[in-house]
């Protein structure tokens, strides 16, 4: 079905809607899974489009212009597979830059084999360690939380930092069940993406595990930078909550109230920011801009997003009122899953860090 390097728009156009089907049907319990929804991606050969052959390596080939309606489009289907497969071209991505030909054979091979890949970053307690044990050899402690696609991911790019303290990155297998807490992952919302903790006391793995040099994680601009693939998944279930909530109020008869009609107005206002922000991202991240500035503009997007989506809920919640907290509502779970993912690391630092950057950058900007 590959019918080019990452997937014809034919093809992708089709998942989402499959996936869209599949998502809307499923049972969103606590042991709520993607697997059916992840089994299309793979049946149509999608988790490994991003990438092309190269000697036993590969590249990473996932243009902007087709991995944003991707990112978008997936995140508005699903939450959760979106925010599996955005985990999933990451680690492509990163193998891609840093890894040596042998890891990316390892990682191709994966991905033509269906696996799935994730980024296992959040440190859970006790945090992730990383010990020299002599001969090429390292002796790994602690557990990771938050680790997103437990059972459903089987090799994971996992950060941490040296003694030095500068962020490294290990090339892991992680499918043993024994060491997966998917019951520390009991949400609100986000449930399919079973984002839970994998604990890995006792495991000892060789150096050929590691990936790149120390600190090449940082680089710009694809540390911070690569955020905007997050801020694209939660663009389209923004951008799904403001066509359903249209779509409620028409069926309700009641879009041509004014005040109603002044809720979609300020909804579609949230939205385009958000899809302008990021699409700017994308541009500066993708487009060659300066890494520091783009990683700074894809941050900000992140920032933007997440102050159009609280918006886009307050509203749609307002407007649609009581129906909307119904469990079998179509948005329920839309929002639900929205107001959860939204959640990411310490938005207050960020936001103070990129405004120092930006400041001092402004002509840049304005332009
Ligand atoms: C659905 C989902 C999937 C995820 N999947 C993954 C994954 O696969 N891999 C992974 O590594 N992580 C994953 N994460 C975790 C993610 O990377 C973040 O670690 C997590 O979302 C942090 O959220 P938090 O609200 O705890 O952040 P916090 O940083 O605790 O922020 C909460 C609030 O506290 C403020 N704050 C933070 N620090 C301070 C401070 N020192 N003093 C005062 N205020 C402070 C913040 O600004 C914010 O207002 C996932 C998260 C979600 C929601």
């Amino acid at each position: 079905m590959r019918d080019c390097a990452h997937g014809s728009e034919l093809v992708w156009t089709g998942a989402i809607e499959e996936v869209a089907r599949l998502a809307e049907a499923r049972e969103d319990g606590p042991d709520a899974n993607a697997d059916a929804e992840l089994d299309v991606l793979r049946r149509l050969g999608l988790l490994a489009a991003p990438i092309a052959p190269e000697g036993r390596g590969y590249r990473y080939t996932f243009p902007a212009e087709r991995a944003l309606p991707a990112l978008a489009g997936l995140g508005g289907a699903d939450l959760s597979v979106g925010r599996l497969f955005e985990g999933h071209i990451n680690v492509l991505q990163l193998v891609a830059l840093f890894g040596t030909e042998a890891q990316q054979a390892r990682v191709r091979g994966a991905v033509e084999g269906g696996a799935l890949l994730g980024v296992w970053g959040a440190d859970g307690s006790p945090p992730f360690t990383v010990e020299n044990v002599g001969d090429d050899r390292l002796r790994l402690g602690g557990a990771k939380r938050f680790a997103s696609g437990l059972g459903a991911v089987s090799l994971a790019l996992v950060p941490y930092s040296d003694a030095e303290n500068r962020l490294c990155l290990l090339l892991l297998g992680v499918d043993d069940i024994a060491r997966m807490e998917p019951e520390s992952w009991r949400m609100r919302g986000m449930r399919a993406s079973r984002s839970g903790t994998f604990r890995f006391e006792g495991i000892e793995i060789s150096t050929d595990c590691v990936v790149g040099q120390p600190n090449d994680y940082r680089r710009e601009p694809f540390f911070m930078g690569g955020i905007w693939r997050c801020a694209a998944v939660q663009l389209g279930a923004i951008e799904r909550l403001v066509s359903g909530f249209v779509k409620e109020l028409h069926a309700l008869n009641r879009l041509d109230h004014p005040l109603q009609s002044a809720r979609v107005g300020e909804a579609i206002l949230a939205a385009r920011d958000a899809r302008l922000q990021v699409e700017a991202a994308v541009q500066a991240v993708e487009g060659g801009a300066d890494a520091d500035l783009a990683a700074s503009l894809a941050v900000f997007s992140r920032l933007r997003v997440e102050s159009a989506g609280l918006v886009v809920i307050q509203l749609v919640e307002r407007g649609l009122g009581l129906a909307a907290f119904a469990e079998a509502h179509p948005l329920a779970r839309p929002i639900r899953d929205l107001s959860t993912y939204l959640r990411q690391a310490n938005p207050d630092a960020v936001l103070l860090e990129h405004a120092r950057r930006l400041a001092a950058r402004l002509p840049e900007i304005f332009r």
